[in-house]
């Protein structure tokens, strides 16, 4: 048989945003002002939706018949928005991820070029197709507007140049709507053109006298250690190759210090340094850091932004006039147009891996980043993950040691609190409450660390039993006080707060355990005169909630800081004194496998807090645990020493970072459905991995920690395998298997590959 089309022509491959994972081929526009390259977007018909997609490929045959390839019907961008290593970067990840690949260019892109916008109004170009096309057209379309002067005028003023931009063509008089009409009848059509690269920043920084600066940076006063030097001088040995750094040490210890010196190194060279941070509404003293240090335009992208600041800040980074972009996860695809460093700080944050539609890790890709644009990558921490950890360990990266010398002063022990049996008042023990008012009657700060938001996690009826829970999950719905509601924390319902038992009308009601408002309320009674201040993710709703409370902490005022693990990230505290860590013991009976080495992260991250400036800091852990071998480990070693006797636990368990998990979840409205898919899939898999002669292990189908959520049923199966190829080949043969089976109603399925979370 004939194949269908291999006559020679150009096709344009295009990633499409839709659930399928494949791209679709289409012809170029029938009146193509300029070709479209790799990396432009395109608007296309797609079924009856007319949508923006991205070239990905220019190819000269398809599978596709002929006759049934559609048309592009508009190329966007006269170039590439993506360059080309970012763009495979794209590809690839969406292949490693089992992502359809216009799901991860949904994620790569700011909405408004979703949308099909422009990448800045200014830069938009109006121009006329009809300018390559032959005279007898041309008379053709003269005639067809013979009854539409104005549109006729402003086309042949189109056809007059090569294009002209918005404004020009508005002082010709012609408004948008005429442009539009003559746009919707094909003869006109707009495209992005990127402005000629702006001369680069660094010359760009103008005095007020008119004199070139050339120094992109604000050196500070600061001798570094000879660690930091040391590591300074390792990130900037090739600063034009590749090289990967863990950048190890506790709070203090210089880390971001480095950081400004190896972009310094950078900016000085005329390119750019992408800086990842776990949560920006955290971290507003090291963006001020930043933009005080680096006289080049400092970026920062975040959830706060408007779509149109969000395009602006994303379009200097591409256009080379920003030299610091300093953004959350998603900020990783920014395209640079000189990429000099990527840093990700705080590495072993939960925040940089997505947890649902693409669900990639905003480090791991960091570093595939940073070897397709041939730049070093940091990743820093106090508390580094196990991964990054085992990839030092086994030289991928240059384990870089910051020792504690910048504060000189020993790290806070942590001390336990054995509360096994203890009474307690609203959970605090009698030796927590004494230290406590210790430090403030000496005019310190406190820290309160609680990991429960609301009032408390349950409201109970002491008379019949009856406890607060969720229809639609299996769990308690928390008691707010302010407003009074109950709330459940995973799937967001909530109902107003009973005053009588609603099983039994009694009113004898209660709450059971402790949140942060509880807490808030006792110790403002306990502590009349010293100010509590809440930080969880309610207190802090507002756009600067959330920065006047921090500036109030750092006024240095004697106070008692309580909150969540919010807390823990990022912001430096450099007057407290104490840190009393209510409860941390959920993580150590956690069904996560990395329960033990989160609750570690957090404990060691809280307990950084403090001790930071002169003063020398405390600790204290309450636990009904005291013996259990992680946190006298916690407290009586270092997160290193920790870390590595969890590591060889996990090698004896052949759990990651020694092997490497896939975990498919399917949630239905019916358990049964969910079961059924999850048994077909297990099936399907261990055929297939048997076929295929894959080492590929399957635990489960499983009820999810959490099996019911929101409703929906929840199962899964986690995928195995030692051998990271392996578990890759068999994902794409059984995502190719799976991906035709007709689902019931209301079932859905998802592939997490290299989960975080496993419930
Ligand atoms: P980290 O990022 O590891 O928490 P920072 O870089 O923020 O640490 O440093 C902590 C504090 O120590 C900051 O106030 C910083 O200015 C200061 N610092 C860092 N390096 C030095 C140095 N070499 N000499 C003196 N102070 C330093
Ligand atoms: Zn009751
Ligand atoms: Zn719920």
């Amino acid at each position: 048989m004939p194949k269908a089309s291999t006559q020679p022509t150009r096709l344009y491959r295009i990633a499409v945003p839709s659930p399928l994972r494949r791209t679709f081929d289409y012809l170029p526009a029938s009146a193509e002002t300029f070709p479209a390259q790799v990396g432009c977007r395109v608007r296309i018909p797609f079924g009856a939706r007319r949508v923006t997609g991205v070239v990905t490929a220019l190819v000269s045959e398809t599978d596709v018949p002929v006759e049934k390839l559609r048309r592009v019907e508009a190329v966007l961008d006269a170039e590439p928005l993506f360059p080309r290593s970012l763009l495979s970067l794209l590809v690839w990840a969406a292949d490693y991820y089992q992502c359809p690949i216009g799901e991860v260019f949904a994620a790569a892109l700011p909405t408004r070029l979703r949308a099909g916008e422009g990448l800045v109004a200014s830069d938009e170009r109006w121009l006329t197709p009809l300018t390559a096309a032959d005279d007898e057209t041309r008379e053709t379309q003269f005639a067809a507007l013979k009854r539409a002067p104005r549109q006729l005028a402003l086309l042949q003023l189109l056809l007059a140049r090569e294009s002209y931009s918005a404004e020009e063509i508005a002082a010709a008089g012609f408004g948008r709507p005429m442009l539009r009409t003559l746009q919707e009848r094909g003869l006109a059509d707009c495209v992005t053109v990127t402005p000629a690269p702006r001369p680069h920043f660094k010359n760009t920084l103008a005095t007020a006298s008119g004199a070139s600066v050339l120094a992109p940076a604000v050196t500070a006063a600061l001798t570094l250690t000879a660690e930091q030097a040391a590591a300074v001088a390792a990130i900037g040995a090739e600063p034009e190759s590749y090289r990967g750094f863990l950048l190890d040490g506790v709070t203090g210890s210089g880390k971001t210090e480095v950081y400004m010196r190896a972009m310094e190194q950078q900016l000085a060279l005329g390119r750019q340094c992408l800086v990842l941070v776990p949560e920006i509404g955290l971290t507003p003293q090291t963006i001020a850091r930043f933009s005080s240090r680096f006289r080049c335009p400092v970026v920062a992208l975040h959830s706060g932004l408007n779509e149109s600041e969000r395009l602006s800040g994303w379009t200097q980074a591409r256009d080379g006039s920003a030299g610091v972009i300093i953004g959350t996860r998603s900020a990783l695809f920014t395209p640079l147009a000189s990429p000099g460093i990527l840093i990700v700080d705080e590495e072993h944050d939960a925040s940089f891996k997505q947890q649902d539609g693409f669900r990639y890790s905003a480090r791991d890709l960091a570093v595939m980043r940073g070897r397709a644009e041939h730049m070093p990558v940091v990743l820093g921490s106090a508390t580094p993950s196990f991964e990054t950890l085992h990839n030092a360990s086994l030289g991928k990266f240059t384990h870089l040691h910051l020792p504690r010398s910048t504060a000189a002063l020993p790290r806070a022990a942590i001390e336990l609190v054995d509360i096994a049996d203890k009474p307690l008042q609203q959970g605090f023990s009698e030796a927590a409450l004494l230290r406590l008012r210790e430090h403030v009657e000496r005019g310190n700060q406190c820290l309160v660390f609680i990991n429960r938001r609301g009032y408390a996690p349950v409201l109970t009826c002491n008379s019949c039993g009856w406890r607060s829970e969720c229809d639609d999950c299996i769990a308690q719905m928390t008691v707010h006080k302010t407003p009074p509601r109950l709330r459940c924390h995973h799937c967001g319902v909530s109902e107003p707060l009973p005053r009588l038992c609603p099983h039994c009308q009694s009113s004898t009601l209660d709450t059971f355990g402790l949140g942060t408002q509880k807490a808030e309320s006792f110790l403002q009674r306990q502590f009349p005169h010293t100010p509590v201040i809440r930080v969880d993710r309610d207190s802090t709703r507002g756009k600067t909630a959330l920065g006047d409370v921090l500036a109030r902490v750092d006024s240095g005022e004697s106070c008692i800081l309580l909150g969540t693990q919010m807390l823990a990230k990022g912001h430096h505290f450099p007057n407290l004194t104490l840190v009393v860590i209510l409860d941390a013991d959920g993580g150590l009976f956690s069904a996560d496998f990395r329960g033990q080495e989160h609750m570690a992260q957090l404990v060691t991250q809280v307990a950084g807090r403090a001790g930071r400036a002169e003063r020398a800091g405390e600790v204290l852990l309450q636990t009904q645990h005291a013996a259990h071998a992680t946190l006298q480990s916690l407290s009586n070693e270092s997160y290193a020493e920790f870390s590595a006797r969890q590591l060889e636990e996990r090698l004896l368990a052949s759990l990651p970072p020694f092997a490497h998990l896939a975990l498919l979840r399917i949630e239905a409205t019916e358990a049964e459905a969910a079961l059924g898919f999850a048994a077909t899939a297990a099936q399907i898999s261990g055929q297939l991995a048997e076929d295929a002669r894959l080492a590929v292990q399957r635990l489960g189908p499983m009820p999810a920690p959490m099996e019911k959520r929101a409703g929906r049923f929840r199962v899964q199966l986690l995928i195995k395998s030692e051998r990271r190829g392996q578990l890759q080949d068999h994902l794409r043969y059984l995502v190719a298997s799976l991906d035709p089976i007709k689902l019931p109603p209301r079932l859905r399925w998802s592939l997490d590959v290299d989960p975080q979370d496993m419930i």
